[in-house]
């Protein structure tokens, strides 16, 4: 094997090619960047009967050319927007909607065209997995050949699945087999479940901005308090948003937490509800390109439990980056959070 090459005083990097060990220039990874298939999207027409509403998933957007795009035109978008590496997956609700055979098997073929997307464009892309929590034990099959076989990096799951939420019991064989394979599971936002559904759907407006952060925070937060954490210690979940809203609660959350258990007369969990969430939790941008919540989530969990997130197509990738690049960071920072922690997260090696 030749010598690696090391970059001369001013030369590109790329000069001595994308995979080498000793690039300085720092690579910018998106870690929540959408498609779709079309045979998702056939089945989510069929389901919402031609009537798309904010409840019906991606077919109520105009997103739908860049969402179908996994190949050259998102390329090109990327080079213009200066994002390096997009970590696809498949757009919320994914296939949480569907009955457990038509989920599975459109899981299956949603996770090939994207292992297919990412074989052909190895240092461009790399995906998540997508399964049906509703069922789970084929779920725990399915992201088991996604991971090992087509090098798919970690699964997605959109919030509830028919209102329910990962704490039950129920979805156990799924968060085994995740923590097995020693891949994150991605939460990601969707509508709210029926539990939370008419108070946050009240108000207009207000859906992607508040209803859905309460929902997937809610979810997140039902994790810990159901010691999922405990039973699941290794367990490594992304949320978006710069982690949904919590990050800002956490020392209330700790604050209160003994009181409220001490008046129930419950058992409190072993741990205050913020070590779960510094230890098993990493959050994504996702279109926080805000200055005040990123310092603050930097103080809270620290710029390695932080990763960029453009949200593409449902954010403006162009507008992100630049948002993102005009936050004032250190140059460690931006570094880990532009590239390092998504690395070491999502085990990305090109
Ligand atoms: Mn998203």
């Amino acid at each position: 094997m030749p010598p690696v090459r090391q970059p001369s005083c001013g030369e590109d990097d790329d000069a001595v090619g994308r995979n080498d060990v000793t690039q300085t220039r720092t690579r910018l990874i998106s870690v929540e960047e959408g498609f779709i298939i079309p045979e998702v999207v056939d089945e989510l027409r069929r389901l919402a009967g031609g009537v798309p509403s904010m409840k019906s998933g991606p077919i109520a957007g105009p997103f739908m050319p860049k969402l179908l795009d996994i190949g050259a035109g998102r390329i090109a978008e990327m080079d213009a927007d200066g994002v390096d590496i997009q970590i696809l997956s498949l757009s919320a609700p994914g296939v949480q909607k569907f009955d457990p055979d038509t989920a599975l098997s459109l899981a299956r073929l949603a996770n090939d065209s994207l292992s297919g997307a990412i074989k052909a464009h190895p240092d461009r892309f790399a995906g998540l997995a997508v399964a049906p929590p509703q069922a789970p034990a084929e779920a725990a099959k399915e992201l088991e050949r996604a991971v090992t076989k087509l090098g798919l990096k970690g699964l997605i799951v959109n919030s509830h699945t028919g209102d329910e939420y990962l704490d039950d019991p129920k979805f156990c064989p799924l968060l085994e087999a995740v923590e097995a394979l020693g891949v994150p599971l991605y939460i990601h936002p969707r509508e709210p479940g029926a539990g939370l559904w008419d108070g946050l759907m009240a108000m207009t407006g207000f859906t992607v901005g508040w209803a859905y952060a309460v929902e997937t925070g809610t979810h997140a937060l039902r994790m810990i308090a159901a010691g999922v954490f405990e039973r699941f210690p290794k367990l490594q979940i992304v949320l978006g948003h710069l982690g949904e809203g919590i990050p800002f609660m956490l020392q209330r959350i700790d604050n209160r937490y003994p009181f409220e258990i001490g008046v129930t007369g419950r058992t409190p969990l072993p741990r205050k509800p913020s070590e779960y969430f510094r230890t098993n939790f990493t959050v994504a941008t996702s279109g926080m390109n805000f200055a005040a919540p990123m310092r603050a989530a930097i103080d809270i969990l620290g710029a390695d439990r932080i990763m960029f997130a453009a949200d593409h197509p449902m954010e403006d990738q162009k507008a992100v980056v630049e948002e993102y690049l005009a936050i004032p960071l250190t140059d460690a920072e931006r570094r880990q959070i532009s590239e390092l922690t998504a690395r070491r997260v999502f085990k990305i090696a090109v």
